[in-house]
């Protein structure tokens, strides 16, 4: 099954140059999802995804070109193509999906 945030990432997603990064491209998608419009339960997404083998490239990791915010709704889509809830799937406090426990 489908496991998006794994411990790789962890350090990133706990880190104060990601937590000042996502502040940043909040304001810069002005608190808009960049499918939508929304402004409910917004995320900060890689367009290209993180993996173990990326996770030491800085332009994907921390690059601006490669975020973008995205309400909880596109951002499931954006991962699974179809609905969260029926594959059991939630956001972990990251902002990413994972498998329901
Ligand atoms: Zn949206
Ligand atoms: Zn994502």
């Amino acid at each position: 099954m489908l496991r998006v945030a794994r411990e790789f990432a962890k350090h990133i997603y706990n880190s104060q140059k990601w937590k000042k990064l996502r502040e940043y491209i909040f304001v810069k998608q002005h608190g808009c999802c960049a499918r939508c419009g929304g402004v409910k339960n917004l995320q900060v997404h890689h367009k290209i995804w993180l993996t173990p083998n990326n996770i030491n490239d800085m332009d994907i990791v921390y690059g601006e070109d490669n975020l973008e915010l995205l309400c909880h709704d596109c951002h499931a889509l954006e991962h699974l193509k179809k609905s969260p809830t029926r594959e059991g799937l939630k956001f972990n406090e990251f902002g990413e999906l994972e498998e329901e426990k």
